[in-house]
């Protein structure tokens, strides 16, 4: 008998296998942690788009968790694409149902790369007022930074306030992701815990093959955090793992390549 960690992915499907349920699972199985996964939607997609978004009913959502809950409790989990409001409610009084709070990650997953709706325009308030107070951290991209905060994010000042806003709505500690700055020769992301801010900086690496990268991410920091590493700890791990991934993404489909989940 071996004991493990156990992780949890509570996020949609990419049936290219670049992002979503199958990146996170490859991403906890890489990182030696034993992956879970509730589905919340089925996506048909490749490396050229997403062709179909076909979301579960909430009840079928809430068995997952309730399998889950009742044998396998998890050390750490994080959530990815959740698609409306009813099934981020559902999700939310499953985390309170089972005491999941101090172990959950949202990777607050709005729009694809390629411009396909992953969140519904009705949904965002409920991600805001449901789900981020029960979260240990949240890990929003700029443009998912804007869309929560409702203010344009320029300069650091900004990544500054946007991150205190988000903290206000009840997240413990907040990565907001810089990658998509336009400026700059490096991405640089700010960790923040409600006290100091910690700016993690690396070198940008001019490439489209980025599918995959946000969900990757946030599962290597759940990872991290179901191995028992520290907030700091676990971000800067799942740093090195996502540049790790971006330098080696791999060359198959015609079209977005996905981040290398080898490790
Ligand atoms: N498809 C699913 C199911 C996802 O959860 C995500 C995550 O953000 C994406 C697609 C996004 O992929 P991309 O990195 O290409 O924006």
């Amino acid at each position: 008998m071996t004991s493990i960690r156990i992780a949890l992915t509570i996020a949609g499907s990419d049936s290219g296998g670049g992002a979503g349920i199958q990146a996170d699972l490859k991403t906890f199985q890489e990182l030696g942690v034993y992956g879970m996964s509730a589905l919340t939607a089925l996506t048909a997609q490749n490396t050229l788009g997403v062709q179909g978004v076909y979301p579960m009913e909430p009840e079928t959502v809430a068995a997952q968790l309730d399998s889950i809950g009742s044998d396998l409790p998890p050390d750490a989990i994080k959530t990815g694409m959740l698609f409306s409001s009813d099934i981020i409610r559902m999700v939310a009084a499953k985390v309170k149902q089972y005491g999941w709070q101090q172990r959950l990650v949202i990777d607050p997953v709005m729009v694809a790369k390629g411009g396909s709706q992953l969140l519904l325009q009705e949904a965002v308030q409920a991600l805001i007022t449901d789900l981020l107070p029960l979260a240990l951290a949240i890990t929003p991209n700029l443009p998912e930074a804007e869309m929560l905060t409702g203010m344009k994010i320029h300069g650091r000042q900004d990544r500054e306030q946007a991150a205190r806003l988000l903290h206000q709505m009840g997240a413990q500690y907040i990565v907001l992701k810089g990658g998509h700055d336009p400026e700059g020769d490096e991405a640089v992301d700010l960790l923040y815990d409600g006290r100091e801010f910690q700016y993690m900086s690396s070198p940008r690496i001019a490439t489209r093959h980025t599918h995959g990268t946000g969900c990757t991410f946030s599962a290597a920091v759940t990872a991290g955090l179901a191995l028992g590493r520290s907030m700091p700890e676990a971000v800067r791990t799942a740093k090195a793992f996502i540049q790790a991934a971006i330098e080696d993404s791999l060359n198959i489909g015609a079209g977005q390549g996905p981040t290398n989940h080898f490790a």
